[in-house]
């Protein structure tokens, strides 16, 4: 079993990981160490032993920033070759 660092809410020690999550899936809490504290039910960073939500809004807001960038790839292929084939 893995040790991850005590709760910043209650100093409980035991921690389990979260498996999914609604804004990171399943890749997220894995790349974020996200933990659930097994006393208190806080979730936070197991590696830092710290609040996550900075890191969950910047992993949010980068995950938005590729989708949104995708779209406009999307779109902008799909115009060129409307004007190709004109
Ligand atoms: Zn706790």
């Amino acid at each position: 079993m893995t040790t991850y660092a005590p709760c910043p809410k209650c100093g409980n020690s035991t921690a389990e990981k979260v498996k999914f999550t609604w804004w990171g899936g399943i890749l997220g809490p894995k790349l974020l160490t996200h933990v659930k504290c097994t006393a208190c039910r806080a979730a936070y960073n197991g590696k830092t032993g710290k609040d996550n939500t900075a890191a969950i809004a910047i992993y949010f807001a980068v995950i938005a920033i590729l989708c949104l960038g995708l779209i406009v790839v999307i779109f902008a292929t799909l115009g060129v070759f409307m004007m190709a084939s004109k």
